[in-house]
């Protein structure tokens, strides 16, 4: 049997009615990222945040008559709840991206920068600042280094948050030695799941494991939206966010729809000669997030029996680029079996050794964020002109 089409699916969506408006789902323009992939169709439904859960019934719904349409192999529904943001320049795409026949990835693309106007993303109340720690590509150490650098920024005394926002390969609950799922209070809102004194909240918990890939970057606006405004984080001073590997339609929408006081790159030493550290900053720059800096991971190889230092991948490459790109160089952290151990089994080195060399590596680009945190919100703050760090 062939596969359904978009129209198919909207027209079946159509007989759904959303109770509150008395209209249906695709009239009431609740329906966003809907995509279509030989037979297996995913689709988040837009409700009211205050709304939240009590909406799963028309979720099933909406999830049920798609169901029935020939063809359709599977179906995945995520309930997703938007914050009446004021839409401005590049807040519009995702609800326009349910009515207009397109898919809903690839908006934003013609926008000009959000941050520093008003029409900017809305501030999460009592979350002093955001970071996003980003990479061109997968496999650089991402998830690592935001694991250790949350816990290096809480060991400076902040109250800190992680938000695992890599929907390709969630692995924060795993490297923070959290299981099981989060808990809600009140049937609407979520309390974030907590080890080593950090928050912890993953996107992984609402998208499910076996949603294929490539309906993940539609669905991760809505996924982050409900873990910025649903989730009890507050009081936080700094909430880290793990972005997804790349620099696609996915990370650019976050970066445009988040508060982010601004963002760390990863990198390996290839990955800086393969310019994709590069592309990682100019996706910031394009929406206008300040770049903290640059942190090269696996930078040089340290013999765990001798302890002979070779530089394998021909260290030093992320500083000469980050001087040439007039970035800070925030530090390099070793490849080494125990930083790999350690995350990977649940006891990330910062908080497991803390006096072991590539804690304190860590440690101490943690408290260089953490200054350079603290002089973005005393510059947004408007206490005198706006500091440039170099
Ligand atoms: P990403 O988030 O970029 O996909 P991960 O943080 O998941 O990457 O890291 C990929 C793998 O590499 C993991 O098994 C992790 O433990 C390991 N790893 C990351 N950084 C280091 C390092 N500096 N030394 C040794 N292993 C590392």
């Amino acid at each position: 049997m062939s596969s359904p089409t978009e129209d198919q699916i909207r027209e079946a969506l159509a007989a759904v009615t959303d109770p509150d408006s008395g209209q249906d789902v695709i009239a009431a323009g609740m329906i966003t990222g809907l995509m279509v992939k030989d037979g297996n169709v995913g689709f988040a439904v837009e409700v009211p945040p205050e709304k939240g859960r009590a909406m799963e019934p028309l979720r099933e719904a909406c999830e049920k008559a798609v169901d029935a349409v020939p063809g359709v192999l599977s179906v995945t529904a995520v309930l997703t709840a938007h914050n009446e943001a004021p839409k401005g320049p590049g807040q519009g795409g995702a609800q326009g991206g349910g009515q207009g026949g397109g898919h809903s990835h690839g908006e934003g693309h013609s926008h000009g920068p959000a941050k520093g106007q008003e029409s900017g993303p809305p501030e999460i109340p009592g979350v002093k600042a955001i970071i996003a720690v980003a990479s061109g590509k997968g496999g650089v150490g991402k998830s690592t280094t935001s694991v250790n650098l949350a816990l290096g920024l809480a060991l400076t005394g902040r109250k800190v948050g992680l938000l695992d926002a890599d929907i390709y390969g969630p692995s924060v609950p795993r490297m923070l030695g959290i299981t099981g799922r989060p808990h809600t209070s009140d049937g609407k809102r979520l309390v974030p799941m907590e080890n080593y004194g950090v928050k912890a909240m993953s996107m992984g918990f609402l998208v499910a494991e076996d949603t294929p890939t490539i309906w993940r970057g539609p669905m991760v606006m809505g996924a982050l939206e409900q873990m910025l405004s649903d989730v009890d984080w507050a009081p936080l001073d700094v909430l880290v966010i793990d972005m997804p590997p790349g620099t696609g339609d996915a990370q650019l929408t976050i970066s445009q729809r988040t508060p982010l006081t601004g963002a760390v790159i990863v990198s390996t030493p290839q990955d800086i000669a393969l310019l994709d550290a590069r592309k990682g900053l100019n996706m910031f720059r394009r929406v206008d997030v300040p770049v903290l800096g640059i942190i090269e991971n696996m930078s040089y190889f340290l013999c765990p029996s001798c302890g002979e230092r070779a530089e394998i991948f021909g260290h030093g490459g992320a500083r000469a680029e980050a001087e040439k790109l007039g970035i800070e160089f925030l530090g390099e952290i070793p490849l080494h079996m125990d930083i790999r151990t350690t995350s990977d089994g649940g006891r990330p080195i910062v908080m497991s050794d803390p006096d072991s060399p590539h804690a304190q590596a860590y440690q101490k680009i943690a408290i260089r964020v953490g200054e350079q945190i603290d002089a973005r919100l005393a510059s947004a703050a408007g206490a005198g002109p706006k500091i440039v760090i170099q």
